[in-house]
């Protein structure tokens, strides 16, 4: 038995929902995935698109691809959030773990292009956390 969740944009022009069963996993730091996020790391779901539909905006999506690499962004022209991505062959589709509404039933996430990640990010888990902006 699987369960379904829900994901969208921030903005909420965007919907979708996927069987909470996913292939892969993956924290990528590649430089790409850096800009892209405009962070550290980007974290992507995998998931086949036989579980996937969209229940909102799916012709608002918009797509980003860059020259000569096999590299694209899907996102929301309104608000700027990435939103899922189907794959060329239309077998698979990425979903931004941030989009989601619940947890995923996670496969163990895997980090990828740990060379490209930035120094900053390094010691990310060691450094002081708060669960507001702290107090000056
Ligand atoms: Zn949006
Ligand atoms: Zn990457």
């Amino acid at each position: 038995m699987t369960n379904t969740l829900s994901g969208s944009c921030l903005c909420g022009e965007i919907a979708f929902e996927i069987e909470n069963q996913f292939d892969n996993f993956y924290f990528c730091s590649c430089a790409q995935c850096r800009q892209i996020t405009g962070s550290a790391f980007a974290s992507n779901l995998f998931a086949k698109t036989t579980g996937f539909r969209w229940t909102k905006g799916e012709e608002k999506v918009k797509r980003f691809k860059l020259p000569n690499r096999d590299i694209a962004k899907t996102f929301c022209p309104n608000c700027g959030s990435g939103v899922p991505k189907i794959s060329a062959d239309g077998q698979s589709v990425m979903v931004p773990a941030g989009a989601l509404n619940g947890e995923p039933q996670m496969p163990l996430p895997k980090r990828i292009f740990q060379r490209e990640r930035p120094n900053w990010a390094t010691y990310y888990e060691a450094y002081d956390a708060f669960e507001r902006f702290p107090l000056r």
